[in-house]
């Protein structure tokens, strides 16, 4: 038998072994790549969010990258060293799906680092200015994009300010309102519907017209959105609409129930009564109102070129259908993605010639399918892009600019402007109704507890293991008694494997395994299903491995045999132990390789200060080392195989410090002063330790992710071994439940 196995081992191992180092380069390779990616991000400042940002716990992070495939856009989010890592950061426009997706809850969305942001209102958690009671904010504007927050926030505020007012004395004058809600987008628009539901007294005031920011969505734009219940409607439950079907939506809505929308009014202000009502300045006249509900977004007044012509009829600030431009020669100004979504949707009508002009040297916030999408057609001369370009003046059949850093003029023919430069955003506005953006204003941040679905799931795990162990407990008797002998044990027709209460503990393994397994139908991003958070999933998933694991193993009276039922025992058991390692051992590995990574970066930086510093022939000395240092560190991070990796990391130290040192006396010999030398080839030593360090963490962490595959292949085996011994059970064995006849005394 032993010969058997091994000649069955030998092959298998050599097989694992073969996959195992292929798969490791193609996880190099992908590392390398998430690597530069995240390199390029920093250089060209798209790793910073404009608003929110996924902040990832990296003691928590498990790796699985399931983040990564639920997030919609593109580029946000990276793998690197087995961990997510923001790499685009500012792609990221706060679905959100990567933080409810993360099994381990190691993924939260923030604003980022608030402690440098003066464009975020330091509100209260109910969205109450702290220093101006009364004063409410919703949706964008406080620096949470998407739709379904505006909704939830709009819905939030109402409620608060119904809750708040109870508690405040009536207000008998009928000129006072109990709410009033400024903007007429989806928050303003939900924060009305649930004010009406509550019986509030209220009115809207808006600058424009009602849809907010939707209704200055290109024509039919297809807009993303994630279930959300609107007051008094109920659910839209689709996760895509066309831009006017929602604008069609709320036009109904502030008809069907009677809206009180004043449009074409600007909010100039808030002060406070000398009642204590809160006094509010309008383009329309002055409203009082016991609360004000501040639904701005974060648009504001759309930014001026500040050139002559701007005022002419054909100049734009935004675009709402490029089908009706046809043989028109449009002039497009910006350099985000509203501007070069305009400029792509005019390019493809006919006859239109279409300019982008932009004064950057190179668009670095866009979406990177918008980022694909204008290289292709500028390649292929749908549209002329002008980089690093100023507009001078319009006029009504040209427009002239400046080009280039000689400032280059040009004068374009031209019938049509768009200005899509974005907002002046209405921060000083906020201030001055008293609205702090001041970081020293706001409370530190809640600490995070520890991982609940871990707890949870431990928890849980605990229960079944202290049941487990009074059922052995109880029947010690039994379970002590040698195999061979049991069958003569009063309590043998009770607990044997294929009758009465082991029969039982059989079946319930089995189903705790079945549920276990549901995990991966949850997590599969391919299945439409989802069904329930993966998080508590994983919850499900931790406690009922073990719980199945402890339950075979009384089924089997806590003897595994040398049949299928008992080889599915032994899998369930290295299941259980590979789990362990991935979910919590294999976590705190890439950690270490991050730390040296980082002291690699801050390493590689003071060498580049130093040389910075240096002149002349020095300069050049610093720059070889510089050059040599990135060689060196790469040679033993991503390239080579298996064995050049592990030659690099045992052996490579010693050759790169000799290496380095004959660099050295050759900048000596060149003239370069002794003490310059000496600190540049202490820091390029630095550099490459902390790259050893780094490989060395990240080829561990590179071993240990193979549990990843042994836990997915051992699982698939288990399962087999489950199916086959339920099979042969219920064919051969004489299976007797509890309630047959005869089997309990
Ligand atoms: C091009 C683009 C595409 C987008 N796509 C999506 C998407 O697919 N899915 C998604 O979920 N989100 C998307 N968003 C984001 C989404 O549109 C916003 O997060 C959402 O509209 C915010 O709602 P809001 O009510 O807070 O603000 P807004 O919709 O901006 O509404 C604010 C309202 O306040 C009014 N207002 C401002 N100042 C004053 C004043 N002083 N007086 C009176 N009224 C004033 C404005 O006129 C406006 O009507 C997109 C945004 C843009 C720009």
């Amino acid at each position: 038998m032993t010969t058997w196995l091994l000649l069955l081992a030998a092959p298998l191992a050599l097989l694992w072994v073969t996959l195992l180092s292929w798969s490791r380069r193609e996880e190099l390779r992908r590392m390398r790549a998430g690597r530069a990616e995240q390199e390029q991000a920093r250089a060209r400042g798209t790793d910073r969010a404009r608003l929110q940002y996924p902040a990832v716990d990296l003691s928590r992070c498990i790796g699985c990258g399931i983040c990564i495939e639920a997030c919609p856009e593109e580029g946000v989010l990276e793998l690197v060293h087995g961990q997510a890592v923001v790499a685009h950061g500012s792609r990221c426009v706060g679905h959100g799906k990567c933080a409810e997706e993360c099994p381990v809850g190691a993924i939260a969305v923030t604003l980022g680092d608030l402690s440098q942001r003066r464009d975020i209102p330091v509100l209260e958690p109910s969205h109450e200015s702290p220093h101006t009671p009364g004063l409410f904010l919703a949706g964008e504007v406080t620096g949470f994009a998407l739709i379904r927050t505006a909704v939830e926030h709009g819905r939030m505020v109402a409620r608060e300010v119904a809750r708040k007012l109870e508690s405040l004395p009536p207000v008998e004058d009928p000129g006072v309102l109990d709410l009033l809600i400024v903007g007429a987008g989806p928050a303003g628009l939900t924060c009305a519907l649930e004010a009406r539901e509550r019986g509030l007294r209220f009115a809207v005031v808006e600058q424009d017209s009602l849809g907010g920011t939707i209704a200055h969505y290109p024509r039919r734009k297809l807009v993303m959105t994630q279930p959300v219940q609107l007051p008094l409607h109920g659910r839209l439950a689709r996760s895509e609409y066309e831009k006017e079907e929602l604008v069609a939506l709320w036009e109904d809505l502030a008809t069907e129930h009677d809206l009180p929308l004043q449009t074409q009014t600007r909010f100039e202000g808030v002060e406070r009564d000398e009642d204590g009502v809160l006094g509010v300045r309008t383009s329309a006249g002055r409203f009082r109102a016991r609360t004000v509900c501040l639904a701005l977004g974060r648009r504001g007044t759309p930014r001026r070129l500040g050139v002559e012509g701007e005022d002419l009829p054909k100049v734009a600030s935004s675009l709402i259908d490029a089908q009706s431009y046809r043989g028109r020669r449009v002039l497009v100004v910006g350099g985000g993605d509203s501007a070069v979504e305009a400029a792509l949707g005019l390019a493809e009508q006919p006859g239109n010639q279409v300019s982008l002009s932009y004064r950057g040297q190179a668009f670095t916030r866009l979406k990177a399918r918008n980022e694909g999408r204008l290289e292709a057609a500028a390649r292929a001369g749908k549209l002329e892009l002008l980089l690093g370009s100023q507009v001078q003046r319009i006029s009504t059949d040209a427009v002239k600019l400046a080009v280039g850093e000689d400032g280059r003029r040009l004068t374009l023919p031209n019938d049509e402007v768009f200005v899509l430069i974005g907002g002046e955003p209405p921060f000083a506005l906020l201030e001055r109704c008293g609205v702090s953006l001041d970081p020293a204003d706001r409370l530190p941040p809640p600490v995070e507890d520890e991982d609940p679905s871990l707890v949870r799931g431990l928890a849980l795990a605990s229960l079944v293991a202290l049941a487990a162990a009074a059922f052995a407990f109880a029947y010690q008797g039994y379970f002590r008694t040698p195999l061979a002998e049991r069958p003569l044990h009063p309590e043998h027709d009770l607990l044997r494997p294929a009758q009465g209460m082991g029969l039982v503990l059989g079946a319930l393994a089995s189903l705790l395994v079945l549920a276990n397994l549901a995990y991966l139908v949850r997590r599969s991003q391919a299945l439409p299903l989802t069904f329930g958070s993966l998080r508590a999933w994983m919850t499900v998933h931790v406690a009922t491995g073990i719980g199945a694991l402890l339950l075979a193993l009384l089924h089997g009276g806590l003897v595994p045999r040398d049949t299928s039922g008992g080889h599915a025992l032994w899998g369930l058991a290295v299941l259980v132990l590979t789990g362990a390692i991935g979910r919590w051992l294999y976590a705190l590995v890439p950690r270490a390789a991050n730390g040296r990574e980082l002291q690699l970066d801050e390493v590689r930086d003071r060498l580049a200060q130093l040389s910075g510093n240096w002149a002349g022939s020095h300069r050049a000395f610093g720059e070889r080392l510089e050059a040599e240092v990135g060689r060196l560190v790469d040679d033993i991070r991503w390239s080579g195989g298996l064995g050049q990796r592990l030659a690099a990391l045992l052996i490579g130290r010693r050759r790169a410090h000799r290496h380095l040192r004959d660099l050295a006396a050759t900048g000596r010999r060149e003239g370069v002063p002794a003490e310059e030398v000496d600190a540049g080839l202490v820091l390029a030593r630095g550099a490459f330790d902390a790259a050893l360090a780094a490989s060395r963490y990240e080829e561990l962490r590179g071993l240990l992710g193979s549990w990843r595959y042994l836990h997915r292949w051992v699982a698939v085996a288990m399962v087999l071994l489950v199916l086959a011994h339920i099979v042969t059970a219920t064919r051969y064995a004489d299976l007797r439940w509890p309630w047959s006849e005869g089997v309990l005394p």
